[in-house]
């Protein structure tokens, strides 16, 4: 078993913010973050973010003094947090037309979409760029009260949607929806399926969404039953770790579970096809159109290598 303290967070979580949650009643106090030359904005477009076109992928942030003009044009915005003495504030810039291909704010930069990019980039900036774009994602899908279906408004700083219709006033907070993901093994061989609509020879450790009065572990022995038909003892599930997945909105909540071996039965309207590697094949990956392991910026790619260090 890895070192629990010597295990670096997985990608696109812990960015190191101080997410100031104290400040975020506060409009006065934001207006004067907006206009302070050091407040660096993070854009958001259609739910891309903004690159630094340089050989090496960097968040490209915007400096209010570079950008206030966009703040009138934004969809939204969202304090993210203070790091020392910056302020970092997502802007939703979908209003604004976009020439194709390629659309651009400064000759410097590009929107793209950060997974094209994720493993590449510095691990604090993919974990701010993530959450601001689950964030702006957020806005984006509830402009109007899901009870009565009035405007909402934006208040706290972007951390809170109220209805305006005076006789609901719903508050409607940002939301993250639960999925499992699971390394199953037999101690020797673990577990892997493809879907197909993947790149060529992707393959990746099961997963599916926890349903309403679900625990984590029944919503893993749920999804491994439905996909391969094996069954789980609910003791054998231990969590790993977790993984924000904003893409739209999710939180992967990973797991290893052991079982006996078994025959699969593979069901066809979820799987292409599954099958049980050993560690050596793992080690081995031809990384090809035949066989490759998930990307390496995914809660699946570190599930499977804690559990080829735990072989080691
Ligand atoms: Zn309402």
């Amino acid at each position: 078993m890895p070192d629990p303290d010597l295990r670096r967070p997985n990608f696109y979580a812990s960015c190191g913010l101080d997410r100031a949650h104290d400040r975020r009643g506060d409009p006065a106090w934001l207006a004067e973050r907006l206009a302070d030359p050091s407040t660096l904005l993070v854009p958001v477009w259609r739910q891309r973010n903004l690159f630094l076109q340089v050989e090496a992928p960097r968040a490209r942030f915007l400096r209010s003094d570079e950008a206030g003009h966009l703040i009138e044009q934004a969809a939204g915005l969202a304090l993210l947090g203070l790091h020392e003495e910056t302020t970092y504030i997502a802007l939703d810039l979908t209003p604004l037309a976009a020439p194709e291909p390629g659309p651009s704010l400064t000759e410097d930069s590009a929107f793209q979409d950060i997974r094209a990019v994720g493993p590449l980039l510095a691990h604090w900036e993919g974990a701010l760029l993530a959450y601001a774009r689950g964030m702006m994602y957020w806005h984006s899908r509830h402009r109007f009260c899901g009870l009565c279906g009035h405007p909402t408004e934006s208040l706290e700083a972007g951390h809170l949607r109220r209805c305006r219709n005076p006789d609901c006033r719903s508050s409607h907070f940002p939301r993250t929806d639960p999925a499992v993901i699971m390394l199953v093994h037999d101690g020797e061989r673990c577990l892997m399926g493809r879907q197909a609509v993947w790149p060529p020879g992707m393959h990746s450790t099961l997963a599916g969404f926890v349903e309403p009065g679900e625990s984590l572990e029944d919503a893993v022995a749920r999804e491994v039953a439905e996909e391969v038909g094996l069954r789980l003892d609910l003791r054998r599930i231990a969590y790993q770790s977790s993984q924000p997945w904003p893409f739209p909105s999710s939180l992967m909540l990973g797991f290893h579970a052991r079982v006996e071996p078994a025959e699969l039965r593979v069901h066809p309207d979820e799987l292409e096809s599954a099958d049980w590697f050993s560690r050596a094949e793992l080690l081995n990956s031809p990384e090809n159109e035949r066989f490759r392991l998930p990307r390496a910026d995914s809660i699946a790619r570190c599930l499977i290598e804690d559990w080829l260090a735990e072989g080691r």
